[in-house]
């Protein structure tokens, strides 16, 4: 996996970007309109190449990737450039499948002379409507939905548009022209124009990633110099939480569409699914981050001379262009669910070769995770396949301890809970992207991962933190299977203000004398350590005062009270009476468990969290696909199951790429503190949400409890209903982390 572009897509990007600065200017754009078309600005899109270069070399072009395009694709989008380049670079290869070499139409497209552009929704009676460039182009390659057949309809520019929303030069195309070409007929025409279709959304994916970003630029500058009441409005938490949250889905949509494209420049089986979802989910996303940055420049937003309205107007512009958002989500079920049956699982299986071929070089941003990391992807599926038995999922639920010794001693004899610590401490040294992929893999088998995730957070932690006694000593407990850990940060009066705790832990020779109580202890009841944080100075401030320890369970002082949650889970409160700890089990220096902190929760937030969500879409996928509706069809006929099933699969995608983003960022060596944070935030929103869309689509037989007999999807999607709701408060709420993602990520003044 290499997310980041090639050298020559880089050096692309930078000449773009300096070429439409000047000629894509916000003033040049709206002197461009109505129309929304500037010569000049094309032919230096032309002259950089960019419009040819996606062309066969035979035909005149590059044989650029669409990966290439791509990148023309986001910068032109960021500069919102009045020219159709993502049309004409499409429609430019479609015409190469079947034009020949020596092609007239195909020879001034490649040089230039011809601007060809692309009809995206097929032409009925004659005549295809709203063609995106159709005011301006010379010719437009259309399929007649009545004949069948994918022509080629010379145009002769108006010169003017039909005024629409997006200052777009749209234009309608009449399929009769006398002097149309036919180029391919029938199941031809329909597969190539398929084809075409979803490299412009991709690509169209791409354009609108770049405007969103540039709208989103504009907001958070607005929003970090306009003062009211006498400081920023980037300093209110109203502000900041929604900006937070579409930067959020903005980079969600971005991964999208780079996978979608690299899908189908890789021609993997499920590209289509990709094109689909980063259609609809960059639409979507353009609209609410466009939204938001109008609104918070509030009444000067909507005024001709801000900038703000030109992304707006174009956003929602660019989101009809296929019709009724809902109709693509109701596309992409198709593609997801073809003859209306449900896959095993509805998580896309990528096939694409584990690894880039020895003979070719990357061709962008690459999704591929290498032979090593899919083999160990086997063998975990191998061994999960044999120890997570339903029995082992059931037990975990009926009795809310998310923890399974088995499973766990047998993970540790396989040497996987320290498979992620190097050697020299007698770990496995399998890399972040390994890691993930156990961790994803666990997740969605449905294993009881709690024991083991809270176990390998605190032995990440001392490696980094601790001393050589605790590497030595505790650390190998841990990575054995031998002991698991539970975490003592929550108090009654300290939650999200985690740095408020009052538990103390005083001084007293060479031991530390712990007196507190703490909230929310869970798996306190099967740990053998407590990573607990305490306080041991009251005259700094609040976050300068703190120290961590690695507490023995077994210390006495330590009791221990079961909570029973909504969702099943047993969390406990526990509680410190003089308890005697020496001085060997602090973590880090005095009165700097503040540190230690920081780096535990890096490690809590970047969980494969997505499986779950990917469980959930699939219980109600299969429920769907058995379930009779009122005509006796099954429900995943009806429009309305569709529609959800299909939003809960884009977001589980959403999930899926922005945690594998956090983990390829861990590869690297970064440690990816807010895209982490992202991943976490955006996961669990989603699950919840996929949860109380799921759970509706049940109607009233929802209500019943797993185990209950007739329990649709034998009651797991009730159960996932109670469960999910604390995964947006636990690890961080989800308002914590949109503020880190706000003045860390996006450097929103800080909130007072
Ligand atoms: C099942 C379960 C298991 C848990 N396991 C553990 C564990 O093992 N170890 C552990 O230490 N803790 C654990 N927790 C505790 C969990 O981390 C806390 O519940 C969480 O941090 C929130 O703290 P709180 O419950 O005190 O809520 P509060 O912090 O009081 O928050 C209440 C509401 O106010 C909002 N809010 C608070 N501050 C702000 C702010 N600055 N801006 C905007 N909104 C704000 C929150 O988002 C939330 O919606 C667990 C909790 C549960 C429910």
């Amino acid at each position: 996996m290499d997310l980041s572009p090639t050298d020559e897509q880089a050096h692309l990007r930078d000449t773009l970007t300096r070429f439409l600065a000047k000629a894509a200017s916000p003033e040049r754009v709206r002197e461009a309109e109505p129309l929304g078309f500037d010569r000049e600005v094309w032919d230096g899109l032309v002259e950089i190449g960019a419009v040819a270069m996606g062309l066969p070399a035979t035909h005149g072009g590059a044989g650029a990737a669409l990966a290439d395009l791509a990148v023309v694709a986001e910068r032109a989008g960021s500069a919102i450039a009045p020219a159709p380049v993502v049309e004409a670079m499409v429609a430019g290869r479609l015409l190469a499948a079947f034009a020949g070499p020596d092609d007239a139409w195909l020879g001034r497209v490649a040089e230039g002379t011809a601007l060809l552009t692309l009809a995206v929704r097929p032409a009925t009676a004659g005549l295809a409507t709203l063609v995106p460039g159709g005011a301006v182009a010379d010719a437009a390659l259309v399929l007649d939905a009545d004949s069948g057949d994918l022509v080629l309809v010379p145009l002769r520019p108006s010169g003017s548009a039909i005024e629409n929303l997006a200052s777009s030069p749209l234009g309608d195309v009449a399929t009769t022209a006398p002097d149309r070409v036919v180029l391919a007929s029938g199941h031809t025409a329909a597969t190539a124009y398929a084809l075409a279709l979803d490299e412009w959304r991709a690509l169209t994916a791409c354009w609108l990633g770049g405007l969103s970003r540039a709208a989103l630029d504009l907001g958070v500058q607005y929003a970090t110099d306009r003062k009211q009441f006498g400081v920023p409005i980037g300093s209110f938490q109203a502000v900041q939480q929604t900006l937070a949250d579409v930067a959020t889905d903005l980079d969600g949509a971005e991964l999208l569409a780079a996978k979608a494209v690299w899908a189908l420049d890789e021609h993997e089986a499920v590209a289509d699914r990709f094109a689909s979802m980063a259609f609809s989910f960059s639409a979507q996303t353009a609209e609410k981050v466009t939204s938001a940055a109008l609104h918070f420049h509030g009444g000067y937003g909507f005024m001709e001379e801000y900038d703000v309205q030109l992304y707006f107007r174009r956003a929602k512009g660019t989101r009809l262009l296929l019709g009724d958002p809902r109709g693509e989500l109701l596309e992409l079920a198709d593609r997801i669910f073809p003859g209306g049956t449900a896959p095993a699982t509805t998580q896309p299986a990528v096939v694409a070769s584990a690894t880039l071929p020895a003979d070719r070089e990357r061709r962008g941003p690459d999704f591929r995770l290498g032979a090593d990391v899919e083999a160990f992807r086997d063998e975990v599926r191998a061994f999960l396949a044999e120890h997570v038995t339903d029995d082992v999922v059931e037990q975990a639920y009926r009795t809310g301890t998310v923890h399974n010794w088995d499973l766990h001693r047998a993970m540790a004899t396989q040497g996987w809970i320290s498979a992620g610590w190097p050697a020299e401490y007698g770990g496995g040294g399998r890399s972040p992207l390994e890691m993930n992929v156990l961790s994803e893999e666990m997740y969605l088998s449905g294993a009881p991962v709690d024991g083991m995730g809270i176990a390998s957070l605190v032995a990440h932690t001392i490696l980094l933190e601790g001393s050589d006694w605790q590497k030595a000593t505790i650390v190998p407990r841990i990575l054995s299977g031998e002991v698991i850990c539970c975490l003592g940060y929550s108090e009654p009066e300290s939650g999200s203000d985690v740095a408020a705790c009052t538990t103390k832990a005083e001084n007293d020779g060479d031991e530390w004398v712990i007196n507190g109580q703490k909230m929310f202890t869970t798996l306190a009841h099967e740990s053998a350590y407590v990573f607990l944080l305490t306080r041991t100075n009251t005259e700094v401030a609040k976050h300068k005062g703190l120290t961590m320890f690695v507490v023995p369970m077994d210390t006495p002082g330590i009791a221990i009270t079961p909570v029973h949650t909504m969702g099943g889970e047993r969390t406990n409160i526990t509680y410190y009476d003089d308890v005697r700890v020496p001085d060997r089990f602090r973590v880090g220096d005095v009165d700097a468990g503040w540190k230690v902190m920081m780096t535990a929760l890096v490690f809590e937030r970047n969980a494969a969290w997505y499986g779950e969500a990917v469980r959930l879409l699939d219980h109600a996928a299969h429920w769907a696909a058995s379930a009779p509706g009122p005509d006796g069809t099954p429900r995943l006929a009806d429009p309305l199951v569709r529609e959800r099933l299909a939003r809960g699969a884009i977001g589980n995608e959403v999930s899926n790429l922005l945690g594998w983003r956090a983990a390829w960022l861990a590869s690297t060596g970064v440690l990816p503190s807010t895209e982490g944070t992202m991943a976490k935030l955006f996961t669990t929103e989603h699950y919840q949400r996929s949860a109380g869309d799921f759970i509706d689509l049940l109607g009233a037989d929802g209500l019943r409890r797993h185990g209950s007999p007739g329990a649709p999807a034998d009651g797991w999607i009730e159960a996932v209903y109670r469960h999910s709701q604390v995964t947006t408060i636990y690890g961080g709420t989800s308002e914590v982390l949109r503020g880190i993602v706000a003045e860390r990520g996006l450097g929103l003044p800080r909130n007072r």
